[in-house]
């Protein structure tokens, strides 16, 4: 095998809210192909859009990245020396090369109003003209000759000035030859001295050493901008590697507003594990080789990867194979390890009831964690355990069969006298009830349920009695017979 050369990828949020499921999307990528070639994942922040920052969304990255396990080996609280990894932190940085632009000729100030703008706008709109964008009125001319013209602003920002002869195509190593769109002369620094997004990120991703651009698809109509800028600058083209937008199971794309699994937040919040989350955006990005491989591990997915298996068409986003991975995940855990997920779910949730004793829900868990899904579906199943007394359900109470007091006292006469470990119970409840009064199991076993869990349908019984232990197995079953 040739050997790779060492990747520098990054992914590059704005923190304008909570994180989209894609950061998380692209960081996988990111740090895959980063961890396959031996190279580095970079975290930079894109805060140049000033007015669309969110308090605490910077936090929340770094928080959900962590969480997933695909936090990054640069970025603005790990440092490294290619920093500051915000770019707001960088605002000097960009100058020098807007101005080198300007000097050469390859962009020019524009002091058109916004208003000016808007109009130009409907107008192209209304007579649907051929080609559309700004029609350079700026170009060429002093600020004093344009002052003199109407729809004029003091403070200028500066535009590219876009060539015919802009290159259109690039090659992306997912999707291999690539055409985009002809680019308008595109803003590149703001009327706040903010340079936009297109300057900030190609000046960055030069300076930070990426090799390999990994984002989101909506980006492919950017890339002539950018490839433009790369030139001008003389600095080398990065590889270009742009991911299928995620879509809802109705094949629209994926969004916050539709959808409330976009925000990466919400797997947590729902009780998902970030283990089968990581593994389910692995799946989203190529189908495996069989269904065999379907869980894998990053390390596999490291092992296996390849851009060429990236799947193109917008992958669809898939809750119930996502549920499917979480309960794989939940049975891999031991009970010690989750019963410490399940604590801290609850806790962070806000919904821990401090009655719970730690070291029953660890003997416990094991009961439930078959038919569990998600880190929430265990102690509703497990209640009865940490009740002081049983509220037998409506729907249980009428299920119970007309032998049900004789079931009773048979069960707790022997519940008293025999050692009370699962196996014990339920031969010597066996050996009394079904084969010396010749009830059927599903009669004979019914009534001791309802008594010990209020409900029809508990975790096992013989188990369940087992924790609950022999005195408080007795109070319950004489409570409920005592209704009777
Ligand atoms: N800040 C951009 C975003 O949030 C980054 C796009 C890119 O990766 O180039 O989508």
């Amino acid at each position: 095998m040739t050997e790779l050369t060492p990747a520098r990828t990054r992914v590059a949020p704005s923190p304008t809210g909570d994180p989209h499921v894609g950061t998380a999307f692209m960081a996988l990528f990111d740090k895959a192909w980063a961890a396959k070639t031996g190279g580095s994942f970079v975290l930079r922040i894109e805060d140049t859009d000033q007015n669309r920052l969110v308090e605490g969304s910077e936090q929340q990255i770094h928080d959900t990245l962590a969480w997933l396990g695909l936090s990054p080996d640069e970025g603005p609280l790990e440092g490294g020396e290619f920093g500051p990894y915000r770019q707001s932190e960088r605002l000097e940085t960009y100058r020098p090369f807007v101005e080198r632009l300007i000097a050469d000729g390859h962009a020019y100030y524009c002091w058109c109003s916004p208003e000016r703008l808007a109009e130009l706008r409907k107008e192209q709109d209304a007579t649907k003209a051929a080609r559309t964008g700004y029609d350079r009125l700026c170009l060429g001319k002093t600020r004093e000759e344009r002052a003199k013209l109407p729809g004029f602003t003091e403070t200028p920002v500066v535009r590219m000035l876009v060539p015919d002869d802009a290159p259109l195509t690039f090659t992306d190593i997912i999707r291999g030859e690539v055409k985009a769109p002809f680019p308008d002369d595109q803003v590149i620094l703001k009327a706040d001295g903010f340079p936009t997004y297109h300057m900030a990120v190609v000046v960055d991703d030069h300076l930070m050493g990426i090799t390999t651009v990994v984002r989101g698809e909506e980006w492919i109509s950017s890339t002539p901008k950018h490839l433009l800028l790369y030139r001008w600058l003389g600095f080398p083209e990065p590889q270009y590697a742009h991911m299928p937008l995620l879509r809802n199971t109705d094949r629209s794309k994926i969004s916050k507003r539709r959808n409330p699994a976009a925000r990466l937040m919400w797997f947590r919040e729902q009780g998902y594990l970030p283990e089968a989350v990581r593994n389910f955006l692995q799946l989203l990005g190529y189908p495996p080789a069989d269904d065999d491989s379907e869980v894998a591990t990053f390390e596999e997915f490291v092992e296996n990867f390849s851009w060429d298996k990236v799947n193109t068409t917008g992958p669809v986003f898939d809750v119930k194979k996502l549920d499917w991975l979480n309960g794989h995940y939940i049975r891999a855990l031991g009970a010690d390890e989750l019963t410490e997920r399940i604590v801290a779910f609850h806790v962070e949730r806000g919904d821990w009831d401090s009655v719970i004793d730690i070291d029953v829900l660890r003997r416990a868990v094991p009961l439930v964690s078959e038919r569990m899904t998600l880190l929430g579906d265990a102690l509703p199943k497990l209640g009865f355990l940490f009740a002081d007394r049983v509220e037998v359900e409506e729907a249980a109470r009428a299920s119970l069969p007309g032998n049900a007091a004789e079931v009773l006292d048979a069960g707790i006469d022997v519940l008293e006298t025999m050692p009370f470990d699962a196996a014990s119970i339920q031969a010597g409840l066996r050996e009394k009830l079904v084969d010396g009064l010749g009830i059927k199991p599903k009669f004979a076993f019914g009534p001791l349920r309802v008594g010990l869990t209020g409900a029809k349908v508990s975790p096992p019984l013989f188990e369940s009695m087992e924790i609950l232990g022999r005195e408080e197995t007795l109070t319950r079953l004489r409570a409920l017979r005592e209704t009777l």
